[in-house]
Parts: C-alpha cells; structure tokens; sequence
C-alpha cells in the first residue's frame, strides 16, 4: 500500500511516461514476488492495459482490493491484530479481498446494483477490464469498494477498541 501512495505523489513530479514506466516495473515485480501476488495476477491479468490507462487514481481502498492487503480477516490475522481470519459478516472461513467484495452476502445487493451499472457480472478476474471500459465503470467500482470497505474499517476500530476495554 505505501508503495502505491508513493507513486502517487511521485506523479506530481516526475513526467507521465516516465511515471508509469518506474510504477510498472514496481508492480511487476511486486505481483511476482509478494505474498499476495497470485491474487493481483488475477484481478490485473494484463498489465499493461492496466499501466497505460488514460484515467482512474488508485485510491487506498481500490489498493486494499488489488493487494489484497487491508482490512481483511485472514490479512489482519497474519498480522496477529485477530484471531480468526473468517467474515465476521457471512462466515465464510477466510475473510479475503475475494470474499469481501466479490462473495460477502451482506454486500450482495449492492453488488447487484453495481453489476446494474457495469453492465457485467462483477468477478475478480473481469472487475480491472470493467474499470478500463470508461471512466463512469473506473468511478462505479471505486465508490462501491470505497462504501463497503470504509464501513468494514469503521466496524473493525470498533470491534478492536470494545475487545482492548474487555481486557483492561
Ligand atoms: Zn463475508
């Protein structure tokens, strides 16, 4: 995540050209090395159209659901922040980029509406192609992972902060 936030602000300076060149090595080499990197292979098969897009920011939250490192159950327990990597929404036995924004029954309905928007179904190996079609896709997408992941965060300070009061 801070590796993208660097690239962020190091487009402010650098040329474009230059910019995406530097950010596409940096991604190649974090997809074939990172932990999560079969993950981001799937969700960004083509990197190239990815790099060279004409629009689209990569906010934190869009960054969470192409790492796959976020507020996410089995991330946070890796990290020893959660004993049980599952959802604490549907159950499902690892809480996962997958499962938070591609299979979770809470959010179901407004993945319907999303799907509605798109045009598509909504699935990690055609969610990046979607984004690329046109900026109104990019925009739909981002606000849908911005909603759900903002709430998720929210709900995840609280639990956090109401188990350290049970243990003091
Ligand atoms: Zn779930």
């Amino acid at each position: 995540m801070a590796m993208e936030r660097e690239e962020m602000h190091a487009d402010r300076g650098a040329s474009r050209r230059d910019c995406r060149e530097r950010t596409m090595v940096r991604w190649k080499k974090r997809i074939e090395t990172a932990e999560t990197g079969s993950w981001t292979r799937i969700v960004i098969p083509d990197l190239n159209a990815w790099c060279y897009r004409r629009y689209g920011l990569v906010d934190f939250h869009l960054t969470q659901m192409l790492s796959g490192h976020g507020c996410f159950g089995e991330y946070l327990q890796k990290r020893k922040r959660r004993d049980d990597p599952g959802c604490v929404d549907c159950g499902a036995a690892s809480d996962d980029a997958n499962n938070v924004f591609f299979r979770c029954d809470r959010w179901s309905r407004k993945r319907r509406s999303l799907e509605g928007v798109i045009g598509r179904e909504f699935d990690p190996k055609t969610v990046v192609g979607a984004m690329l079609t046109g900026s109104k896709d990019w925009d739909a997408v981002q606000s849908f992972v911005n909603i759900m992941q903002q709430k998720r965060e929210d709900e995840e300070r609280d639990r956090q902060r109401a188990e350290a009061a049970r243990q003091n």
